[in-house]
Parts: C-alpha cells; structure tokens; sequence
C-alpha cells in the first residue's frame, strides 16, 4: 500500500528531530492532528437538483497562535491531504515566526464544472458548515488551489452575517475593497522570487546564465516566472494542467500571462509596440518540463510531481519548490544523491502565509500599509528566514529541507514546552 500523504510529510519531521533538542512530549503532540472536521455541504444546483459536496478544515497545531492555512477546491481534496497540508502549515508558520498554528480546508469538487453562482452558494455553505471551527482568534482562511479573492470575499461576507458583525480577520486574501492587503494576490510567487534571487547569489549563478522552467502557471507560477523574467533570468519552459511550453532563448511571460487570460491557455509570444506574435516554440507534457536541462526547476502546481519513478531524470541543478509538496521523500533521496539543491516548500512559498499574516494584522489594527511598506516587510523576512536555514544546513551538513524543519522545530518544541502538557488536570496539581 503507498503511504499517506501525512505520513511522508512526517518522514520529514523525524530526519530534523536528530539534529534539535526537543522534547518527548512535544515529539509526541506534533505527530497527529489536533482536530479535523468532515462536513458535508448541500448545494442548489442551477437546474435545481441538489448536490452534497465534501468539504474538510483541520487544525493541526495552534499552540504558536490561531490556525492559518488556505482552502483547496480540487477533484483530489481528501481528508490525508487536508491533514499533510495543514501540518506543513505548521512548520511554514513557525519557520517565518508568525504568530499562527497551522491549519488547512478544502471541497472535493471540480470548479471548472460550476457555475459562478453555484461556486457562490457552495462557498457561502462551507462557511455555515465550519463557522463554529474557524474565526480570528482561533483558524483563519486563505486561497489556495483553485480557490481565489473572490471566494475570500464571499467567505468572509458569509462569516460576518453568521457573527452579526463585520468580521474581515477570519479570512485573508480579500479583496483590497474588503480588508485584503495591497501585495497579497502576488505574494506567493514574490516571497518565492526574493528567496530564489537571494539563494542563488549564494552559488554565483548570475540571472542572465541561469535557465528557469516552471511548472504550473497560476497565481503562484506566473508571478515567480515574470519577476524572473523581469530580472533577467531566462524562463523558457512553462506549463499548465493542459500542457507546457519550451522557448531555447527564453519566454515573454509578462505577454503569456496576457495571452492566457484573454485565451485561457498559454502560447509563446514575442511582443514589440505591444503587438504580439506566436513565436517558434515546442510543445511539452508537464513530464518533459520537469526533465529539462536547466538550471533551475520551480515546481508551481500541485503535490507528488516529482517521485521515486521520474526523479532520475531530472537535471535541474536547483529545485525550488513553489506548490506544496511537489517532490515525495523517497524522490528527494535520489535528487539528494543527485547533488541537486532542493529549496523547501516551507521556505519558499510562505510568502503567500506572510502576508496573509500582514493583513490580518492590518484588518485587526485598521491601519492599512502601502504595497511597497508591504513588499519591503516580506522581503525582510524571506531572505532573513532564508539565510537562517541556509546557515543551520552548513552547519549539520543536513538538506536544506532537513535544516528548514530544524529550524522550524526549535521555534515549536519551545512553545510546545512553555504551554506544557496540563499534567496538572491528572496529577491534581
Ligand atoms: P492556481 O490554481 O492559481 O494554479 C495552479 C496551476 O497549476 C494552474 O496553472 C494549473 O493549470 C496548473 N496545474 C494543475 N494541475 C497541473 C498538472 N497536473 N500539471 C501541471 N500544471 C498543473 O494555484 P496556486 O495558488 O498558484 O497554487 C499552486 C501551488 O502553490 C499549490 O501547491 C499551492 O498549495 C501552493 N501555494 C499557493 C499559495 C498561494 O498563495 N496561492 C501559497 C502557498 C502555496
């Protein structure tokens, strides 16, 4: 049988556990998920049949603060990925030192196969069905996987009608119009880029010699891709759930981007005075993007992308992992024999979770920053939090993934400990 996804999430966990003095009892209490809720969501469809939707919200950890974490709308959402999710949220939390446990929600449906209004009312019904689990000091929502600012916004109208008051702190990733953060829609794939800049500095590989391929080309992917792009990295490979492409001399991402959203698929463009033109480009599978000879591999879309069976083909010399979990443990042995440096997910995309933080702080002081007062702060965080991990796998000679739980750990197994075990309840005391 495949293991669970939580329980190669946690294979993880027990690598870092032999370079950090934790605690048996913390050890213990950070195996399992503290709660998980099942619910089911009954929808009116547009034809008028009603439809019962699966939805999930699990609290990991909180004993760093409220729960964090986004929510998924996918066909694959199930209960084991909710819970792997929200565990890694735990770590992300605590290796950017936020004041949040981790936490993770999802539907498993297919969004493409509704309608705006029926998304509404199903939004709008995962909410009624989780309202008593989640709120601003206890588990805060975000977007996630094919969820967006406009299901926050609808989630948040729905808690706040729920709670008899305007409550903007229980979701994050809002509309600038209701309480979002300037910043937030992009700061995934920004947190993500300020990491990769600043890491490869560290090997002296220079943006104009380094060649990018990024897999997954939605709010995370494209943002990362066109600041790369922006800075004179050379992306030449992209791709989406329907396919990739590959351009030798690298691609206009800021013209593709354009392109998909008027086509809704992504093409290679060559843009001048802003009229743009097909340019020569080869067709790829996703399985060839992840193959390619470059220098850099951004895996930007879903979960177990890169594993025991496709892992010795991959030549990239660094792997950033910008979705979550793209690449499975026994996958990250052989890339480790490899010699390829695979930069976590936990490090790399809690820009998105940052700034979620930075908003919920806004929301809750009712003083709002500018986007560059926004950007600077995450920037400030990523590469500190970045060269703190790079610096702890030098020093244990350990995987950069090893060193970012490491470091993770240390924050947690000492809140773990100061809140104790309320033995006290048992001995009386
Ligand atoms: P998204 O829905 O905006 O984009 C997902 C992209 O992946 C789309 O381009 C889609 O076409 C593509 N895709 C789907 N299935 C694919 C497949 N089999 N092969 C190749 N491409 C495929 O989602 P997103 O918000 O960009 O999230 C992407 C990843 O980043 C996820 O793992 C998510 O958990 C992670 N992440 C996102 C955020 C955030 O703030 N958006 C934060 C942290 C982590």
């Amino acid at each position: 049988m495949s293991k669970s996804l939580l329980a190669d999430a946690s294979t993880r966990l027990e690598e870092a556990l032999k370079y950090v003095s934790i605690s048996e009892d913390a050890i213990e209490r950070l195996k399992y998920p503290k709660a998980s809720l099942i619910v089911s969501i009954p929808v009116r469809m547009d034809d008028g049949s009603l439809k019962i939707f699966q939805g999930y919200r699990v609290r990991y950890d909180d004993t760093r603060g409220p729960g964090k974490g986004g929510v998924r709308y996918h066909p694959k959402v199930s209960i084991d990925e909710v819970q792997s999710l929200a565990f890694w949220m735990t770590f992300k939390c605590a290796l950017l030192d936020l004041p949040f446990g981790g936490a993770k929600g999802g539907i498993t449906l297919n969004p493409k196969e509704l309608s705006k209004q029926e998304l509404e009312r199903l939004s709008r019904g995962y909410i009624d069905a989780i309202a008593d689990f989640v709120g601003p000091d206890v588990d805060i929502l975000a977007p996630d996987v094919y969820t967006n600012e406009m299901i926050m916004g609808w989630m948040m109208d729905q808690y706040s009608i729920i709670q008899r008051k305007i409550s903007p702190a229980v979701v994050t990733g809002k509309p600038v119009m209701m309480g979002g953060s300037q910043g937030r829609d992009a700061a995934t794939g920004t947190g993500a880029f300020y990491v990769i800049h600043a890491m490869l500095a560290k090997f002296e590989q220079l943006p104009q010699k380094t060649t990018v391929a990024v897999q997954g080309f939605g709010n995370a992917g494209s943002v990362v891709a066109e600041l790369l792009a922006k800075a004179g990295y050379q992306v030449v490979a992209i791709s989406d759930s329907l396919g990739g492409i590959y351009a030798e001399k690298g691609l206009d991402i800021t013209a593709i981007k354009q392109y998909k959203l008027e086509h809704k698929n992504i093409s290679a463009l060559y843009c001048e005075n802003s009229v743009c033109s097909i340019v020569e480009h080869k067709v790829i599978t996703n399985e060839e993007l992840l193959s390619l000879d470059v220098d850099v591999l951004i895996p930007a879309a879903l979960e177990n992308q890169i594993t025991a069976e496709n892992a010795a083909q991959i030549q990239a010399k660094y792997i950033f992992e910008v979705a979550n979990g793209p690449i499975t443990s026994e996958a990250d042995k052989i890339l480790t024999a490899k010699g390829i440096y695979v930069f976590p997910d936990i490090l790399v995309n809690a820009g998105g979770v940052t700034v979620s933080y930075f908003e919920w702080v806004q929301n809750r002081s009712g003083l709002y920053w500018r986007l560059t007062e926004v950007n600077e702060r995450l920037k400030e965080r990523m590469v500190n939090e970045s060269e703190k991990v790079w610096s702890i796998a030098r020093e244990f000679g350990v995987s950069l993934r090893t060193a970012a739980y490491v470091h993770a750990l240390e924050r947690l197994g000492e809140a773990l400990d100061a809140k104790g075990t309320r033995d006290y309840y048992v001995n009386g005391k």
